[in-house]
């Protein structure tokens, strides 16, 4: 695919006065903005609404200090256009924020997107019409909108986790959460610095201001497992083999790849299909330092038994373990930061630069929380009946993943349905991509797909196109409303429950389990299964007649 935008129909209206449109996406980070750009080459008048002041989702708002993605930048990008395959250059093995968001503004750019963009605007509530089969989207400062489908591409970690912690309000020092950072960034130097929370974004920040900090507390719940990341200066070798064969990479990622990625030492990875038991615990290790050597999220290609067999997983978890103290110099904090408890690989495995280092300056500290409640005071953080005084306190508590961002919006379906009521118990969804009572609007990384397993920007293109196929072929059929069935919904719920509980997943309090929020539901949360068949499901819906979808024309 190319570059294909018609002026014409790039011109046909104006996104400020538009009222009426085909599509209304919601969300301009990867996903959305793909879709924008398919839906809009199909002829179709299409808005995409964001509340953000700039395009990037996630990565507009993750722009705390040490953030970088921690999927391979030449993985971790668009597949749709091969001029911009070629032309971008990473600068980095694995982009950072700032790096990524100027590809996304590129691509803005560069497929003149902007046009149909309204940003500062935050969906408020969607209500379906069933006279019409149309949403009426409704806006923050009141704009109305109508749509004949809802595109909601809002991430699934993008509605930040903030903790109600006692004491909040009467802090007397500044409070920042990662995934909400403030735009100028924010000067600790010398300051008195507490960081809540040790997963993926409390690493990085950790990393990287521990050194400028004046003193700095780690307040850590949850030991996580974390490796080395990594990251360089993009090898101009690799780049030029990786573009070389771009078509062939993409296929084994989609195809044939564990989560959507496939690189291992600056090579495509074999999928090993041999046991971890099978073996002997030498021809094991050789795997696990081979994969610990290439870095990141290299340590999830790997035997398949130690995804669902705890003798197996204990090997791995052993192995990771070692590495903590190798790297930590005082033994009671290595033990401290070693976790305990749950299998490696079933939180999201962390990647890091000079994590457990930042341990071993003087002015760092690891406060274990565990057992205990934090509580906010006017100088600081009290827990376990011990009071920390600080300047900062940095919230790196994550998101309510995959539902969050949705049931913030008063979504209302069939009958006046409100989606977060109906998803009360998890959410049900039919392939993570339509909700029964919910006609006319897709999710793209939503719950029930397996974007957690299987690379976001791919499954937010791949989703994208199905969608515009769905809505061409309505449209050629004289179809107003497509709805997923309820009977089909339950079914995928329950294929997904089954896939997931024959695994090693449910043994963790993660955010793909949903323990991350009290009270909130594993039921439905993210599809375990492998995504290659996903995907093979989802291409089937419209060759198969919509087999699990409803159909219908517009009312007489
Ligand atoms: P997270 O993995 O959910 O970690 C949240 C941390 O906050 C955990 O350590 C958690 O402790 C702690 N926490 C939450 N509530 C708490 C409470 N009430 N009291 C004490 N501690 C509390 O969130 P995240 O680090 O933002 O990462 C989420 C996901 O985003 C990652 O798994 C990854 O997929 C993605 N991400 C990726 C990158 C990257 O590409 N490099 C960077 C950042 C994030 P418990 O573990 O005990 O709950």
């Amino acid at each position: 695919m190319g570059v294909n935008v018609s002026s014409d129909i790039a011109k046909q209206y104006d996104t400020q006065a538009a009222n009426n449109v085909d599509v209304v996406i919601v969300g301009a980070g990867f996903a959305g903005l793909y879709t924008l750009y398919n839906l809009r080459n199909q002829g179709l008048k299409v808005i995409l609404l964001d509340a953000a002041g700039g395009v990037g989702g996630t990565w507009y708002w993750n722009r705390y200090p040490g953030v970088r993605v921690d999927i391979e930048s030449m993985e971790y990008s668009y597949s749709f256009s091969e001029e911009l395959q070629q032309e971008w250059s990473w600068s980095e093995r694995y982009a950072s924020q700032a790096e990524l968001l100027r590809y996304l503004n590129h691509v803005a750019d560069r497929f003149d997107l902007r046009k149909n963009i309204c940003l500062n605007t935050r969906v408020a509530a969607t209500v379906f019409d069933e006279k019409t089969d149309k949403w009426e989207v409704e806006t923050d400062s009141g704009r109305k909108i109508t749509a004949s489908f809802c595109v909601m591409a809002t991430g699934f970690l993008s509605a930040a986790n903030q903790p109600k912690f006692p004491g909040m309000e009467s802090f007397e020092g500044e409070q920042y959460h990662t995934a909400r950072w403030p735009e100028g960034g924010v000067d600790f130097a010398g300051k008195r610095v507490g960081v809540i929370g040790t997963g993926s974004s409390g690493i990085q920040v950790i990393s990287e201001i521990g050194s400028k900090v004046g003193h700095l507390n780690v307040f850590q719940r949850t030991a996580s497992f974390s490796i080395p990341l990594r990251n360089c200066p993009m090898p101009k070798d690799y780049e030029k083999s990786f573009k070389e064969n771009y078509p062939e990479w993409r296929r084994l990622q989609r195809e044939e790849s564990f989560g959507g990625y496939v690189s291992c030492n600056y090579k495509p990875v074999e999928r090993l299909t041999q046991n971890a038991m099978d073996i002997s615990p030498e021809e094991r290790l050789a795997v696990y330092e081979d994969r610990y050597k290439s870095g990141g999220l290299s340590m999830y290609f790997n035997f398949p038994d130690v995804f669902v067999d705890k003798a197996a997983n204990d090997t791995i978890a052993d192995f990771l373990r070692g590495k903590i103290k190798e790297r930590v110099n005082d033994p009671e904090t290595a033990e401290l930061l070693t976790p305990r408890g749950y299998p490696a690989l079933v939180r999201r495995l962390c990647a890091d630069t000079g994590y457990y280092e930042t341990y071993n300056q003087d002015n760092v500290d690891l406060v274990d929380v565990s057992g205990g409640e934090i509580e906010l005071t006017p100088k600081g953080i009290e827990v376990k009946g011990k009071e920390y005084e600080l300047d900062c306190i940095i919230f790196a508590t994550g998101y309510d993943a995959l539902t969050g961002a949705l049931t913030n919006i008063d979504i209302r379906g069939e009958g006046g349905r409100q989606l977060k009521e109906e998803w009360s118990d998890g959410p049900r969804t039919a392939l993570g991509m339509m909700t029964a009572g919910f006609p006319n609007m897709f999710f793209l990384n939503g719950p029930g797909s397996p974007c957690p397993f299987y690379q976001p920007v791919l499954l937010g293109e791949e989703q994208g196109g199905w969608v515009g196929d769905w809505i061409m072929d309505m449209r050629a059929k004289g179809l107003t409303r497509m709805g997923a069935k309820k009977s089909f919904q339950n079914e995928w719920v329950e294929h997904s429950s089954e896939v997931v509980n024959a695994t090693l997943f449910p043994l963790a309090n993660s955010w793909y389990m949903g323990k991350n929020i009290p009270g909130k539901s594993s039921v439905g949360l993210v599809y375990f299964g492998e995504p290659a068949d996903y995907r093979k499901r989802c291409a089937n819906v419209l060759p198969s007649g919509y087999d699990g979808f409803e159909l219908s024309g517009p009312q007489k």
